[in-house]
């Protein structure tokens, strides 16, 4: 084939994407990530980014990765087991567990390798997982990945994921040999902003004989005491086996982290393929998470998370109740408006942007079909103002 027809077909690809207004593109921020940022000139209200307590460009981060870079340079050289592995990254790892008052922790580049190198690590052919439907693409990915039977059970549904472990322990019996049984489901979910009932799923998990993993990417540094998360604020810690997370929201820096037992860590050490195989993540980047888990367990941290609940709260009175939004009033910082057809989606997201506030209209794949939603997210960072404008120009912008 040549390099012509290859982009021939390429571009038929992208335009059977378009036309079912699912096409992507990126666009191009100017200024570092906040409350107001830059696009092509324009200065635009930030609704979009996960960045929740205003981290991501918080003096106290800028200067620990400036310092992490004077003393370990830019680059790690190579993988951890290498000769990658630097102090930064185990200073990390240390803050990381008692932050969450776990054994032990290990960090990943992201938190997507970190799904893909943990599942992949503990499951095989032999062994059944059962997810939420509405998990996040790294560990549906990370399940199909290892090979493992995958169950899905329906959102938050207790009883479906009941049938499921009662299927897999006769599953399990059936064929005569030791195979694991693993559950995944998030704390709080990415794209709903809804809660998992953590404990109800302990209880299940620990009736028939599964493991649990949690991936608290939305929780951590918002939820629990001083932020821990939602496994700490449902007082699950010792029972739930493997906690996941995320650097890169909450906590305004990037890379991904599994806690969990010393055996769960050292055998990950072993067989997370996405840790044994790619260079570490730079100084600069653990340097900044570490700087933000001390951060957001000071008193600081705590009147940020109250300023995020007090935007989160204005938002729902303003929009949620005002729109019939109500069922999904909920006190989480992310706060989907929920619109279902693609094409209007993308048209109220738009007419926003040319107001001056950039909010994603998010669509399948990364929702079902028929489900899009422009997903508004919250800052402490906010001021009450911006919120409010931001309020009435999201329900101008629905009406319109
Ligand atoms: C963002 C996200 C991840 C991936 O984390 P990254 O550090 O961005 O790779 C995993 N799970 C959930 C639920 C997420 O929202």
């Amino acid at each position: 084939m040549g390099l012509s027809e290859f982009n021939q077909q390429l571009s038929t690809e992208l335009d059977a994407i378009r036309q079912k207004n699912l096409l992507r593109f990126l666009r191009r921020i100017d200024s570092p990530q906040g409350p107001k940022i830059e696009m092509n000139g324009r200065s635009l209200l930030n609704f979009s980014s996960n960045d929740y307590l205003g981290l991501a460009n918080h003096p106290h981060l800028v200067e620990a990765s400036l310092k992490a870079i004077r003393d370990y340079g830019c680059g790690s050289g190579a993988a951890r087991l290498v000769s990658g592995s630097l102090k930064v990254h185990h200073d990390l790892e240390e803050a990381i567990a008692s932050f969450k008052q776990m054994p032990a922790a290990l960090s990943f580049s992201t938190g997507y390798a970190a799904a893909l190198g943990t599942i992949g690590a503990i499951c095989d052919k032999d062994d059944i997982i059962v997810i939420d439907k509405l998990v996040h693409a790294s560990v549906v990915d990370a399940a199909r990945l290892c090979g493992a039977k995958l169950r899905i059970f329906k959102h938050n549904d207790l009883n479906d994921l009941e049938d499921i472990l009662k299927w897999s322990l006769a599953a399990r019996n059936n064929e005569g040999k030791s195979s694991r049984v693993l559950v995944v489901t998030e704390s709080v979910f990415s794209m709903d902003g809804d809660f998992a009932p953590l404990r109800e799923i302990v209880e299940l998990k620990d009736k028939y004989g599964a493991v649990l993993m949690v991936d608290e990417a939305h929780a951590t540094g918002i939820y629990g005491t001083l932020g821990r998360g939602c496994i700490d604020q449902h007082g699950v810690r010792e029972r739930v086996e493997i906690q996941m997370g995320t650097l890169g929201k909450a906590l305004g820096a990037s890379g991904g982290f599994i806690c969990g037992s010393r055996e769960l860590i050292d055998l990950l050490i072993n067989h997370a393929r996405s840790f044994v195989f790619s260079t570490a993540s730079v100084p600069a980047a653990s340097a900044a998470a570490i700087a933000a888990l001390q951060w957001v367990q000071t008193e600081e941290g705590e009147k940020g998370r109250s300023r995020l609940f007090e935007n989160i709260h204005q938002f729902n009175e303003l929009v949620k109740r005002e729109t019939g939004n109500e069922a999904s009033v909920r006190n989480c910082p992310i706060l989907p408006v929920i619109i279902g057809d693609e094409a209007r989606a993308i048209v109220v997201a738009e007419r926003l942007l040319n107001w001056g506030y950039l909010v994603p209209a998010i669509r399948y794949p990364t929702v079902a079909r028929g489900k899009a939603r422009l997903r508004v997210t919250m800052s402490a960072a906010h001021s009450t103002e911006q919120v409010v404008d931001f309020s009435l120009e999201i329900r101008r912008a629905l009406r319109g």
